[in-house]
């Protein structure tokens, strides 16, 4: 099984990338961003709840977004393994998320960090809030605040899965194809030597 955590800051390239390796690997995405926007959308008390949060670009209350992930790992017991995508962000989350591994038998076998500068993380932001409608995407201060917050509750995890071992730096900067070659590179270097064949398009799964 391969357990991917796609780390970086808001902007990073996170979901566009977990989408190349989902296809190339056959794993299953799992964004915290997503779930709770869909969550929004329906309009459950937990949308609504997370919202508040979401909106001002401050993170959701630890219980929710590892509770949403609990229950994910759950319903997919048979998976060849997940990508973790805006999870974990604070240290409990990846304590949770060992946890919960644990349990299942597969750790996290690696965190690949996807690096790109500040100014470009704000011009990628507001691109993206011009087609996205996503509220968190079009105000600058918002856009302030959700870097800001990864600097402080997100980043120590760079020292936590570094300690482990697992930690991988991704120059993020370039085209999207630049930065697929690369993050497929770094989690080519970790499968092949354990024996651990990543899947190809048309094997039987
Ligand atoms: P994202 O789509 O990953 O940029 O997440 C959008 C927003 O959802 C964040 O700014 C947070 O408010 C919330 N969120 C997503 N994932 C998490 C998480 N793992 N922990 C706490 N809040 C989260």
């Amino acid at each position: 099984m391969l357990n991917i955590v796609l780390f970086g800051p808001p902007g990073a390239g996170k979901g566009t990338q977990a989408e190349f390796l989902t296809g190339t690997y056959r794993l299953i995405h799992l964004s915290t961003g997503d779930l709770l926007r869909s969550e929004t959308a329906a309009g459950t008390p937990l949308g609504l709840e997370a919202r508040r949060f979401m909106d001002r670009g401050e993170l959701v209350p630890d219980s929710v977004v590892i509770g949403m992930i609990r229950n994910k790992l759950a319903a997919n017991r048979d998976a060849r393994g997940f990508i973790f995508d805006g999870f974990p962000r604070t240290v409990a989350q990846a304590v949770a998320l060992d946890e919960l591994l644990e349990g299942n038998g597969t750790p996290v076998s690696g965190m690949f960090s996807l690096e790109v500068e500040r100014q470009e993380l704000v011009k990628r932001l507001l691109e993206r809030g011009k087609i996205s409608g996503r509220a968190d995407d079009r105000d600058p201060s918002v856009i302030e605040n959700r870097i800001a917050v990864y600097g402080e509750k997100t980043a120590p995890l760079i020292a936590y899965y570094g300690r482990q071992g697992k930690f991988f730096g991704i120059n993020g900067m370039g085209t999207i194809p630049e930065i697929a070659d690369r993050l497929r590179q770094a989690v080519g270097s970790l499968t092949e030597p354990s024996g651990d064949t990543p899947a190809h398009p048309g094997e039987p799964a």
